[in-house]
């Protein structure tokens, strides 16, 4: 079968690869649909190895690079191994890429995602999404309603990490949530925002297609950083106040530091973007303010409400998906893709059919 294999730092190859075997105990074999393009494997592709293990297997898989790439995915279950009963033959599904192991604390109390030897779908596993078959644990699994399409299947895994963070924030009907940059990740966690009652959320975003899509997604402003100071917008929008949540979704140095100013005093500030590099925060104005700030791993445990949320239309999916391309030009129409024109491209979708 095809697959898009990792096998360094700007070294990912689509090529043949062998079928997976008939599933063990446990485990279901997916016929991929869809699989979206993440900026972790941009990460990966460009700056990488950041989570593939490549010196030594992984403790929990032992699994070892080469990996096949893909964790955002949709598609069929079409064989199941022994012992499977949470999904059956011809499921549609979409898939949480956390693999823990089942024993920790963590794992014990439903927080897999915090496990200490996690592993990952498409990073630190068997197989991946960028490829037409894949082997995973049945507890992977969630079933996709009629109303979700495969397409918009495929963004359940992102959708589900902003649904988790924005929850986390315990956000109040009456409050004000600001988004911090709005790729993927932030146009989802907008949504998210209203999704769990915001009254109002505010986009910070300095790309003009972008902001559109903010506009788009359902913010009730946005703020351009190039054209004005989002801490003194902020501000005039809510009395003086600051944002009550604020959710960074940007994962740079600058945004970082931005996000934390514009929270209101006792306001909470959620992290979600990847930081190549530690990055400073004011904290006199932490302190000061004494403002709580949080971080969130994945979309573990809300799967079924993420899910449940775009069975009912809640998340304006159709419009984040600006690409739809195949295994084969998978670096070309995808990776480079993304890379050379950000702004035109939210979520780019890979079929291996
Ligand atoms: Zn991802
Ligand atoms: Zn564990």
């Amino acid at each position: 079968m095809a697959a898009a294999v990792w096998h360094g730092r700007r070294d990912i190859r689509t090529e043949d690869v062998p079928e997976p075997p008939p599933p063990p105990e446990g485990q279901v074999k997916v016929k991929v649909a869809w699989c979206g393009i993440c900026g972790t494997d941009l990460h990966e592709y460009l700056g990488g190895p950041l989570y593939v293990p490549v010196d030594e297997p992984h403790p929990l898989t032992g699994v070892q690079a080469p990996v096949i790439l893909g964790h955002e995915m949709s598609g069929d279950v079409v064989e199941v191994g022994p012992g499977v009963t949470r999904v059956k033959v011809g499921d549609r599904v979409a898939l949480c890429p956390i693999i823990g192991c089942l024993e920790c604390r963590w794992c014990k109390s439903g927080l897999m995602g915090l496990c200490p030897n996690i592993a990952f779908l498409g990073i630190s596993w068997h197989g991946g999404g960028f490829a037409q078959y894949v082997n995973v644990h049945d507890y992977m699994c969630y079933q996709l309603p009629p109303e979700v399409s495969y397409e918009v299947g495929a963004l359940v895994e992102p959708f589900a990490a902003t649904y988790r963070a924005v929850k986390r924030t315990e956000v109040q009907p009456e409050e004000t949530v600001a988004i911090v940059g709005t790729g993927p990740i932030g146009l989802m966690a907008l949504q998210s925002a209203h999704i769990h009652g915001a009254r109002r959320v505010v986009a910070v975003e300095a790309a003009a297609k972008r902001q559109e899509l903010a506009r788009e997604c359902g913010a009730t402003a946005v703020i351009d950083p190039a054209k004005q100071d989002p801490v003194a917008a902020i501000r005039d929008m809510t009395d003086g106040e600051g944002a009550d949540v604020v959710i960074e979704c940007a994962g740079v140095e600058a945004t970082g530091i931005l996000a934390g100013r514009m929270a209101r005093r006792q306001g909470r500030i959620m992290v979600m973007g990847v930081f190549e590099e530690p990055a400073p925060l004011d904290y006199t104005d932490v302190v000061y303010g004494e403002k709580t700030i949080m971080g969130s791993m994945g979309g573990y445990g809300v799967f079924d409400e993420a899910i449940q949320a775009m069975a009912e239309g809640k998340l304006a999916g159709e419009i984040l998906i600006t690409g739809r391309i195949g295994l084969d030009n998978f670096l070309r129409d995808g990776l480079e893709a993304v890379i050379k024109h950000k702004e035109d491209n939210v979520k780019i979708l890979v079929s291996p059919d």
